[in-house]
This record gives C-alpha cells, sequence and structure tokens, in this order.
C-alpha cells in the first residue's frame, strides 16, 4: 500500500547539546520541547542526531499525513517548483481551482478559501460569522469548553481553555464558552446577539473526545431554528485522519446513509476550517463555506498573501489523490481500529497504568490511570510528559494531551505491522511500570 521510500541520508553530526544551545540562544522559548533533536524521517520513522530511530505515532499533531519523505510528495515540490511556486492572489492559477474543486467534491456544494494554517482558518470562520450577523447586530460565537482553535488573540478567545489565555488579557469579545456534547447547554447560551456555534467533531487538544451523533444533528436542528451559522473546526480530525473525510462524515456515517436513503437531506455545517494533513507538512489551510453563504466573504473582505500558492494547492492535490490511490481513509479506519483495540486490550491488562483509550480512525487518545507511584521523572511535569518521555526512550512519539492524555495522530499509511510495533513498544513500557 505505501510507497516504498528511499533509506534515510547518513548522519553528519551527532550534536544534540550544541543545536539546543542555539535554541536558548535565539529562539522565543514559547515551547515546552523534549530533549530530542530530529534530522530526517522516512515513511512512518523519524531519527535524531544520535542515529535512533523513532516510530512517529505523533505524525507532528496531526500533520504528517502521508508520513516523512513521501516521494510523491517530494516529486510534486520538485516538479511545481520548477514551474511557480508563488504568485499573488491578483491572479488566477490552476492548482488553486482544481484544489477547491476537489475540497467541494468532498463536502459538498460551496466555495474555498486559503490560508496557511489552522487558526488561520478559523479566523476566516470568525469574520465569516461577523459579517453573517453584521446587519442584524448579531456577532457572538459560541464554541465549547475543552475545544481548541488556535493561538491569534481571537484564536485564544475561541478556545475553552484557561491556560491559553492567562496573560493575554482582555480577550477579544465576542467568544462564550459552554460544556461539550450538552445540546440544552447550547440551547440556552444563545443570545440575541449570537452569529455562529463552532465545534470541533472530535475535540483534540482537549483530550481526545468525540460528538455524539445526536449532539451534531441537534446543533444542525438547533442553528436552523436560531438562523445563526453552524461552524465547524476540522484542523486536528479532518482529512480523512477519522475515516471519512471530516469526522462529522464518520460520526454520522449511519445516519447519513439513512438520510440518502429517505431522500431527507444529509447533515452538512455551514463552514468548516482545515489545516494540517492538507499539506502533509507543507503549510496550508483553507476553509469551506456552504453555498448559501459562499460569497458572504466578498472582494475586499478577507485576503492574505501566501494562501493558495501553486506549491500548497499542487502539494495539497497530490495529497488527496495518494489518499485516493491507495484507499488511505480505509485504512485510517482499518488500522486505527487494531491500534486501538490493541490499546484497549492493554487498558484491561495493566489498569493501574493505563484508564482508557478513546477516538475514532487514526485519532487515539490513551488516557493514563491518576497517580502512577511507578511513573520516574520530574514530578513537577504531567503524567502526560513523563509517560512520553518513557515512550521516547523506548522509540516511540506520541503527544501529550492535558496532564493524562497522550494521543496517537499517525500518518494515514500507518501499516497494520507499524500499529503492532508501536503496541509492542507500548506493553514493554506499561508492563515495566505495572511491576
Ligand atoms: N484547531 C484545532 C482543532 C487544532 O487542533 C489546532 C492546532 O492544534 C488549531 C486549530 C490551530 O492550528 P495551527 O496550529 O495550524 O494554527
Amino acid at each position: 500500500m505505501k510507497e516504498i521510500v528511499p533509506e534515510p541520508p547518513p548522519l553528519v553530526r551527532n550534536d544534540v547539546a550544541a543545536t539546543q544551545a542555539l535554541f536558548q540562544k535565539y529562539v522565543v522559548p514559547s515551547y515546552g520541547r523534549f530533549d530530542i533533536v530530529l534530522t530526517h524521517g522516512s515513511g512512518s520513522y523519524v531519527y535524531d542526531v544520535t542515529g535512533k530511530r523513532y516510530l512517529d505515532l505523533g505524525g507532528g499533531i496531526a500533520v504528517s499525513s502521508l508520513g516523512h519523505s513521501h516521494p510523491a510528495l517530494t516529486e510534486a515540490l520538485v516538479e511545481q517548483s520548477r514551474k511557480l511556486v508563488h504568485v499573488s492572489n491578483y491572479y488566477y492559477h490552476e492548482p488553486q481551482g482544481r484544489l477547491a474543486q476537489a475540497l467541494v467534491s468532498l463536502l459538498g456544494p460551496g466555495k474555498c478559501f486559503f490560508c496557511n494554517s489552522g487558526v488561520e482558518a478559523n479566523e476566516g470562520l470568525f469574520k465569516l460569522a461577523r459579517k453573517f450577523g453584521h446587519d442584524e447586530g448579531r456577532f457572538e460565537i459560541l464554541t465549547t469548553l475543552h475545544s481548541f482553535h488556535g493561538r491569534t488573540l481571537a484564536g485564544i478567545a475561541a478556545t475553552g481553555q484557561e491556560k491559553v489565555k492567562k496573560g493575554f488579557e482582555p480577550m477579544v469579545p465576542g467568544f462564550r464558552q459552554v460544556a461539550y456534547n450538552d445540546l440544552a447547554a447550547m440551547r440556552a447560551a444563545i443570545s440575541p446577539a449570537t452569529a455562529a456555534i463552532l465545534v470541533e467533531g472530535v475535540q483534540g487538544e482537549g483530550g481526545v473526545t468525540p460528538a455524539s451523533p445526536e449532539y451534531l444533528l441537534g446543533l444542525r436542528q438547533l442553528c436552523d431554528e436560531k438562523k445563526i451559522l453552524l461552524l465547524m473546526d476540522g484542523v486536528q480530525d479532518g482529512h480523512f485522519r477519522t475515516g471519512r473525510f471530516q469526522s462529522f462524515q464518520r460520526i454520522l456515517e449511519d445516519s447519513m446513509t439513512a438520510a440518502r436513503q429517505n431522500g431527507s437531506g444529509e447533515f452538512l455545517p455551514d463552514a468548516v476550517s482545515m489545516a494540517k494533513s492538507l499539506g502533509g507538512g507543507f503549510p496550508i489551510g483553507a476553509f469551506w463555506i456552504r453555498a448559501p453563504y459562499a460569497d458572504v466573504l466578498s472582494a475586499g473582505s478577507h485576503g492574505t498573501t501566501f494562501g493558495g500558492s501553486p506549491l500548497g494547492c499542487t502539494v495539497a492535490l497530490k495529497i488527496l489523490d495518494v489518499i485516493q490511490r491507495e484507499k488511505l481513509a480505509q485504512n485510517a479506519q482499518n488500522t486505527g481500529e487494531r491500534l486501538q483495540q490493541g490499546l484497549l486490550k492493554l487498558a484491561q491488562k495493566y489498569p493501574t497504568i493505563l484508564h482508557t483509550v478513546r477516538g475514532l480512525g487514526l485519532m487515539l487518545g490513551l488516557e493514563l490511570a491518576p497517580n502512577i507511584a511507578s511513573l520516574p521523572g520530574d514530578s513537577t511535569k504531567t503524567q502526560a510528559v513523563r509517560m512520553a518521555n518513557l515512550f521516547h526512550k523506548a522509540g516511540l512519539l506520541s503527544i501529550p494531551a492535558g496532564t493524562q492524555i497522550l494521543r496517537f495522530l499517525p500518518p494515514l499509511n500507518l501499516r497494520p505491522s507499524e500499529a503492532d510495533e508501536g503496541l509492542q513498544i507500548i506493553e514493554g513500557v506499561v508492563s515495566g511500570l505495572a511491576r
């Protein structure tokens, strides 16, 4: 299924301390980083400067959709960069039009705007909501507790986590958070100023919590009734990660089939933000707007210099092509199921270390048991970070979420044998702690 990738290049230097010193001196210390200096990757593996190999089940936080150094992606970058890397949005070019067409065909009738990151895609949704409600004096956007929508001022105002807001007050006005998966709370929160609701289909940073089908269907009804927009943040859970293009398509699989059969119309949000896996590591974001609202952001109302460049769009088109050709949506579903079942077995076998597993497809969260006495490491660090460190030692990358959860967001072309290898590594660590 996966194309054969070339062997990684030989190591040139083994200089952890020198690289870290550069960061300490010259890079803004806004990230908590692990003590790993990476040099190159190949498929589902990355290598550090000491030559150590890691199975990358973190996938660059759901970005490396085709893994590392995929030849099709490299070729698309090289070929397109020979023709045209960038032109301004004063002009037309084919790749942007074709990518918009492809995304529309995966979502539904509407139009797309291209940007460079997830938070910018969400910013576009916020502007859409404001413009939509403007003439009636409606501007408020309701979001959910434990959500994550990015790190700009509007992004942190939208995000339902106090830790991202701290120190940056006052918040951009017009955002309020209510409990996730709680339709009654959302209904009660709607005010005459509300213009839109924004939710993730599966909360990622919040700990990998999927929305229930009833919640999504209920939100659609509520938004129709109150004439407000239903916006979905598909930045982390989108792009086939859950086994369908968007997580709502997976969560509502059964009700969509029923809707198709009885002709009652399928669920569609009014807009969806995208980024991360869309470019497989090349920075590109996008948002799709459903047809009735697709012209709300009229000429002059929104823009960005780099958005939808020929290079970015060509790469994104190539990724879509590989996903379709190699049936990676099905792989995300099947290999994700295999990984989830394996993790569940481990949680049952080692209940003093692992509490539970949740998620969909290749978006999984492993919740640790509270207060693991045998967990080594700096006790001022969260359990999730200390466990991630142990996984690193054992040769596996995962992504901490909150204090207790490790996320697995690997390439969509993760092989079943690689999922099994990951499970073996995890069991090796966990059984050592359970002894
Ligand atoms: N929305 C969600 C659901 C995310 O998970 C993220 C990033 O983790 C963002 C938005 C922000 O994306 P970016 O970091 O590309 O700005």
